[in-house]
């Protein structure tokens, strides 16, 4: 996989820890690691557009002595975490080398430590990721975020993401590997990626992977990311302003575990929304978990975004400090 030939990485040295604890309820029973600020796959939607730290379109910070800061954490660990997450805010899987060969040495850390790896990406595995990953199958709970199966949503709204059918192929990959595997349409962009038409096409590709659990989550508004849609070019960039519109009068809420406030589109839309991807999923034997964080108004539960581990003992030893309150490296985070 080659970089696009606009990207730029920046290499830093880390100011603080690796492993660090989400303010997200989600993500709070896992500490995640960021290898980058920033993600080369730019996709239109994305929420760290308006985060502290984001470098800009096609420009990532990459922290380049992480594998040897983690390795030392874990070593001086008394207790180790059962897997770590590989946080949303930073695609593990990005398209440049130098991010692939510190992605690949840290996940070979950890698995080196007995530690599971949980992961959400929407770029290419590389060959090495690979073998350690379907060596250490059991070690592995992996999202792969496909909001469509149409290379037209692909090219106007995710231009440096993988195309959806090698990341259909990745997941059927990981089935066959044995690792527990969920893909993730998240956002959902109304009047765009929910049509009768759209939905059956995404869920027969999913059916046909052998995954069948789809993570769901429907478009927030907020500023960067309106501003960045509008931008938005490619094959459907025209239905950027109606999608748009339809948030007016939807309000806002708070996200949970951000402490902030997101735009949203009316309950009753989302509502209807969420009822038509479940009913379709289900048509294809897929069952669907909504993301309570963006929607805490109309549904609770989880979207299993970090996967399910078995429990172990109350690590004290290994107090994680929290994302938001420290760690000049954390971006905020958000399950997308
Ligand atoms: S949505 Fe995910 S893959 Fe896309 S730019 Fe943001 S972090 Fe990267």
């Amino acid at each position: 996989m080659s970089a696009p030939p606009t990207s730029q990485v920046i290499r830093v040295q880390r100011r603080s820890r690796v492993l660090v604890s989400s303010t997200l309820t989600c993500l709070s029973t896992l500490p995640t690691i960021n290898l980058t600020a920033g993600c080369l796959h730019d996709c239109a939607y994305c929420y760290i557009r308006g985060y502290r730290g984001y470098p800009g379109e096609s420009t990532a910070t990459l922290y380049e002595d992480t594998p040897e800061r983690l390795e030392r954490e874990l070593e001086r660990a008394k207790v180790k975490p059962r897997a770590v997450y590989f946080s949303p805010s930073s695609d593990l899987f990005q398209p440049h080398p130098d991010i692939q060969r510190c992605a690949e040495r840290v996940i070979e850390i950890l698995f080196e430590h007995g530690v599971g790896v949980a992961f959400l990406s929407k770029g290419e595995i590389s060959e090495r990721a690979w073998e350690l990953l379907e060596a250490h199958a059991s070690l592995v709970q992996a999202q792969i975020g496909l909001i469509s199966a149409s290379e037209d949503v692909a090219l106007t709204f995710e231009s440096g993401a993988a195309p959806p059918a090698k990341r259909l192929e990745q997941m059927a990959r990981l089935v066959r590997a044995g690792i527990r595997v969920a893909a993730r349409m998240d956002p959902v962009l109304p009047g765009i990626t929910d049509t009768d038409e759209e939905l059956m096409r995404l869920f027969d590709a999913v059916a046909e992977t052998g995954v069948s659990s789809v993570s769901v989550g429907i478009l927030i508004a907020r500023s960067k990311i309106t501003a960045s849609l509008r931008r938005a070019t490619g094959p459907l960039a025209a239905s950027v302003p109606s999608m748009l519109a339809r948030f007016k009068g939807g309000g806002s809420i708070a996200m949970r575990g951000a402490g902030t406030e997101v735009g949203v589109l009316p309950a009753p839309e989302r509502e209807a929304i969420i009822d038509r991807i479940r009913r379709r999923a289900a048509a294809r034997g897929i069952e669907i978990r909504v993301c309570a964080c963006k929607n805490a108004d109309i549904t609770g539960g989880s979207c299993n975004i970090a996967g399910t581990w078995p429990r172990r003992p109350a690590p004290r030893q290994f107090q994680l400090p929290l994302a938001a309150s420290r760690g000049s490296e954390r971006t905020e985070e958000r399950p997308q």
